[in-house]
């Protein structure tokens, strides 16, 4: 099995590192930082493989070069961040495959956040490394992207398996879950959830990842063609990405 570990750094980030047992090889999905993958990396004496980047932001990028110093390891992200991504070797593209040992993932380009912000989806593990386009019960702001886009890039993510894992990049879905209950006040599995999801951070302990299921059940990014959304907002009838844009508007200012 491919080992995933996820490690907390700055406020809210999460830094994932994948191990595969058989060939050895290692990955890490947006260092932030270094030192935390290196002491992990030190303490189970992993050889660091590849750096995964979702996109250019430092807090995704932060430990890149450093990394890469000590550890020899490859850097891979989007062809269209070649020139603002630390230390990159390797471009990829929607649709290309990256493998680690035995497990491989494919890319799935996201523009919204960031224009070039890609995902990687290891389909056999049913796991998904979604940066900052996706959120537990969220969705990343638009930087550098439109409304439009960002839908467009969650109709590909509510493609993938339900049972697909959400790994995204921050802790942010306690204040998702607050402003997802604006959007649907009478959701009965979203207000189950943020019981769950308030003992859990009482405890100070991490929210995700998640599941497609359960975020098409409580995501109000996911949810633009409920009638009930589309009543709240007063939008019967509009096109799923205007009630989407709605959404993003009103999170915006929330
Ligand atoms: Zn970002
Ligand atoms: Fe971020």
């Amino acid at each position: 099995m491919l080992t995933i570990l996820q490690l907390p750094v700055l406020n809210d980030n999460y830094i994932y590192l994948l191990h595969d047992p058989d060939s050895g090889e290692s990955a890490v999905v947006d260092p932030a930082v270094a030192q935390p993958v290196l002491a992990v990396l030190e303490q189970n004496n992993w050889q660091l493989t590849m750096i995964l980047n979702t996109h250019h932001h430092s807090d995704h990028v932060g430990g890149n070069l450093e990394l890469k110093q000590k550890t020899g390891c490859t850097v891979i992200a989007a062809q269209v961040d070649q020139n603002r991504i630390p230390g990159i070797d390797s471009f990829v593209a929607d649709g290309d495959l990256i493998t680690l040992g035995k497990y491989s993932a494919k890319v799935i380009s996201t523009p919204g956040h960031t224009s070039g912000h890609v995902v990687y989806h290891f389909a056999n593990e049913n796991a998904l490394f979604c940066g900052d386009t996706l959120f537990v019960m969220g969705c990343g702001r638009l930087f550098e992207g439109t409304a439009e886009q960002m839908w467009q890039s969650f109709q590909k993510l509510k493609a993938l398996p339900l049972s697909t894992r959400i790994y995204c990049a921050h802790e942010y879905t306690q204040i998702n879950g607050r402003f997802a209950l604006t959007i649907e006040p009478d959701n009965q599995q979203l207000k189950q959830r943020m019981v769950l999801i308030n003992q859990l951070r009482d405890k100070h302990l991490p929210t995700v990842p998640s599941t497609l299921q359960q975020e098409l059940a409580t995501n109000p990014f996911f949810r633009e063609d409920s009638l009930d959304v589309q009543e709240n907002l007063k939008m019967k009838g509009s096109q799923p990405v205007a009630v989407f844009a709605e959404i993003r508007r009103l999170k915006d200012s929330f």
